[in-house]
């Protein structure tokens, strides 16, 4: 970045600390992760200068002939780690993917049944205050109190009772994986349509390590940028045989279209101008890298590691929401700790560990407050950290969370995370 140095060194000093700031602390947010190389060249690059809003070979712009053959990639390779029947990589991000789920299937008004904000859920899958929630009649299933886990035969009863139009599947926050079967099934049975929102989950089902929604919902979004390991933005898919259930689509102006072109035309014109070509070359690169056999040792060692740490944390009597986790994060209610997610997050920042306070399921505290904590292993995992430094964090969390106030016990266990980040240095990693 010498150029950027040379010209504007503010931005360019800023860039610099934030740089320093991810390589000097424990990146343990569940959402997060540390790209390669090559996807920040590709979204560092003249890309960026494109215009080209249409799909390959159906533009409105002249000059689109290397940015063609580029989406083209990004599309074939995600149709491979997917085994899709179709999919769209121009969403600019999962939110706005998701814009497109809702204007293509419900008008506004209609029902969604989806999962509840503090059991796991997403703001965008009918939260009161995003577009979802003011839009459409949002209504929402949760967790077993006892087990922490999904009910089916609750959300069957909802679903009866409330007849939505529509219901998703997907969260930031759930450690366990879902039964998409007994899901299509309900929607089946009361004629609702099935979206999966893959967006945290995406890199352990393109590696099978959880299971593939594709073969049973209508319609699958994601990110790129959570566990899948590529440049922030978003993507929607439709699975082999989905079209084919989904039934026919009332033609709104004469000619019978199928759900997939309705996707299309719901990311542009619907919701999206032009796309971001710069970062759809990175997520050509991302899915290709996807697609190498390290890239499947690399989300075993994601799920290794978060069974690892959240076994530490039982053993030092944690409470976590479902007693543990399939996939790369972990839920930790604090509520037996005696402190909130607030005051845990701010004690552990000042150690330099990352995480982010979390509701749990059946939080008696606001959002802005929480009980609980939510912590993922991908980003530390691409650093190259194993079983026994993910077991170690979770004793060096339990330091600080039980120790919040008590300067020389943080100031140790910072010097003893600024160690780790020595042995394991950023962009040091991966070399597929
Ligand atoms: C992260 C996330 C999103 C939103 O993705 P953005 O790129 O931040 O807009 C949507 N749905 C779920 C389930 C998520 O976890």
């Amino acid at each position: 970045m010498k150029r950027l140095k040379e010209q504007d060194p503010e931005v360019f000093n800023l860039i610099e600390k934030e740089t320093d700031r991810q390589n000097n602390g424990l990146e343990l947010i569940a959402s997060e992760n540390f790209v390669t190389k090559a996807v920040m060249e590709a979204m560092g690059s003249t890309l960026t200068n494109k215009y080209a809003e249409g799909l390959p070979g159906k533009r409105y712009y002249g000059g689109c002939k290397y940015v063609d053959i580029i989406e083209d990639l990004a599309r074939d390779r995600a149709k491979i780690l997917y085994n899709a029947d179709w999919v769209n990589v121009q969403p600019h991000s999962g939110a706005t993917a998701n814009a497109a789920v809702y204007l293509t299937f419900l008008k506004p008004g209609d029902t969604l049944l989806g999962l509840d904000l503090s059991h796991g859920g997403h703001l965008t899958h009918g939260s009161p205050v995003n577009f979802s929630g003011i839009t459409y009649n949002a209504e929402f299933y949760g967790v077993e109190k006892e087990t922490g886990r999904l009910d089916m035969n609750m959300i069957r009863d909802k679903a009866k009772k409330i007849k939505p139009k529509m219901i998703s599947i997907g969260a930031s926050a759930y450690p366990r994986d879902f039964d998409y079967e007994a899901f299509r099934n309900i929607a089946d049975e009361v004629g609702a349509f099935l979206w999966m929102d893959m967006a945290h989950t995406a890199g352990l089902i393109a590696t099978k390590l959880l299971n593939n929604p594709l073969p049973y919902a209508h319609v699958v979004s994601t990110t790129t940028h959570k566990t899948l390991r590529g440049p922030r933005g978003g993507m929607l898919l439709i699975g082999r045989d989905s079209e084919n259930t989904l039934g026919k689509v009332a033609p709104k102006s004469g000619r019978v279209k199928n759900w997939s072109e309705l996707l299309d035309s719901a990311v542009f014109p619907g919701t999206q101008g032009g796309p971001l070509m710069h970062v759809i070359a990175a997520k050509a690169v991302a899915f290709g890298e996807a697609l190498q056999k390290d890239f499947v040792r690399y989300q075993e060692q994601v799920i290794s590691n978060s069974k690892a740490m959240a076994a530490r944390f039982l053993e030092m009597d944690y409470d976590l929401v479902s007693g543990g986790t399939d996939n790369h994060l972990m839920l930790v209610d604090l509520r037996n700790k005696g402190i909130t997610g607030k005051d845990a997050e701010e004690a552990l920042g000042r150690a330099d560990l990352t995480v982010n306070k979390n509701m749990v399921p059946f939080d008696d505290k606001s959002p802005f407050v929480t009980s609980g904590i939510r912590i993922g292993t991908p980003a530390m995992t691409t650093r190259g950290l194993g079983n026994e430094e993910f077991r170690r964090i979770a004793e060096l969390m339990d330091l600080v969370i039980t120790n919040p106030g008590q300067e020389s016990v943080i100031s140790k266990v910072r010097d003893e995370v600024h160690e780790m980040c020595e042995r394991y240095p950023l962009y040091d990693f991966v070399t597929v």
